[in-house]
């Protein structure tokens, strides 16, 4: 076995067998890609056998790196799994598969195994610095969304937009800078944004997500930036968790999510949401803030802020609140799958009776939209819809 594969199977060797040998598989159930596949080869429990076998010598990253494409890294399942549920207080551990998924997917990179869509798009967001999510994509146009809002450049406290949002949907950050402007929240924009490096890391090109962790520091270290806001649940989880990892102690940047702000901001009056907006909706939990980060309160002190609304909550949170498919690089190598998770969360919606499904992130945005069209429910950022209500619609 090559050596890093050794050092691999070492390093999550206890990890791989204390589920291998649970065997309950309870995580199958809460797992998306599971419910529309029921596919054994792609659970969180063959993704840990196969780390059993590598360490055993009987199997090799490129026998299995295409099975851990179908993962989306929303982290269903590891609040499902009894591992972390029963053990886990008591002996600080916890099942860690997003983690593990990142892992093997980087092992496969590094062993020179790639998923043709996923290399593709590493070295096209290489080339252009930003993710290629658009024609036409380039470092010269990364502020466009911003035209007319006369925004300043660095300051304490700069706003992050995503690549997604940034080119693919920029009414979203239009809503967010202009309703900061209406509750006097002082912010500026980076000097050169690059993407954030989170999606490359979960592709598994980790060198190239490094790469830009580095720049986007740099750049915030020249500007004097202490804070970052971020709109974007997947920028949130590699600002609060690949960028200490990389940066050490030394990453000493405030890291906050717009939602939990705009939610301070009305909670102090300083925002007061009062044009009606009469639409029935229902919320889309992203996973990595619900499951991976608890965070679930803040979007719907929001949404009850908004009046004319009709909120339908869904039954679920946690590890059993429905997952898009837009997550971990899904969309990109296996868009037909995505597909098929964004049609069952959209059908959970539809049983609500309502006519908007309402977002807090851009990536589920795309998938969940074209699902919203089969059964003529809507899908709203939930900055625009505050927007709205506050009368600063971009
Ligand atoms: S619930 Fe946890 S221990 Fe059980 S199969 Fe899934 S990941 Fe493994
Ligand atoms: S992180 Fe989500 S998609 Fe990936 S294995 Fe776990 S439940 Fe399935």
């Amino acid at each position: 076995m090559p050596d890093p594969e050794k050092r691999f199977a070492e390093e999550w060797r206890d990890a791989a067998y204390n589920c291998f040998s649970s065997g309950h598989k309870f995580c199958r159930e809460v797992c998306p890609v599971m419910q529309v596949t029921r596919n054994e080869s792609w659970s969180p429990t063959a993704f840990h056998a196969n780390v059993v076998a590598m360490e055993q010598g009987s199997l090799e990253v490129s026998d299995v790196a295409a099975d851990y494409v179908n993962c989306t890294g929303c982290g269903a399942c590891e609040l499902r799994c009894p591992n972390s549920l029963f053990t886990g207080d008591f002996y600080r551990f916890r099942t860690r598969t997003v983690d593990l998924v990142k892992g093997v997917r980087s092992l496969a990179v590094r062993q020179g195994v790639h998923q043709p869509g996923w290399q593709r798009w590493n070295e096209l967001t290489a080339e252009r610095t930003h993710e290629p999510v658009a024609d036409g994509v380039s470092q010269e146009r990364v502020r466009d969304w911003a035209q007319g809002l006369d925004l300043t450049v660095g300051g304490e406290t700069i706003l992050f937009v995503d690549c997604e949002a940034a080119f693919y949907r920029p009414s979203v950050p239009r809503s967010v800078a202009r309703v900061l402007e209406l509750a006097g929240y002082k912010f500026g924009l980076m000097n050169e944004q690059w993407c954030c490096g989170g999606p490359a890391a979960e592709m598994g090109y980790e060198d190239q997500a490094r790469r830009f962790a580095e720049h986007n520091l740099a750049d915030w270290r020249a500007a004097g930036v202490r804070r970052v806001l971020v709109l974007d649940p997947h920028d949130y989880i590699t600002f609060t968790e690949d960028y200490p990892k990389y940066f050490g102690e030394s990453f000493d940047i405030e890291v906050v999510l717009v939602v939990e702000l705009l939610a301070a901001l009305i909670r102090e009056g300083r925002l007061v949401p009062h044009l009606p907006v009469e639409r029935t909706v229902t919320y889309h939990d992203p996973c990595r803030l619900n499951k991976r980060k608890g965070i679930w309160q803040e979007p719907r002190e929001v949404l009850r802020a908004i009046p004319g609304l009709t909120f339908h909550d869904v039954d679920r949170v946690s590890q059993w609140s429905y997952c898009s498919g837009a997550g971990g690089g899904l969309a990109v190598e296996k868009p037909e799958l995505t597909a098929k998770i964004s049609e069952m969360r959209m059908g959970k919606a539809a049983e609500l009776g309502v006519d908007t499904l309402v977002t807090a992130c851009p990536w589920a945005e795309r998938p969940l939209t074209a699902a919203g069209e089969a059964r003529s429910i809507g899908v709203v950022d939930l900055h625009e819809l505050l927007a709205e209500s506050l009368g600063v619609a971009p």
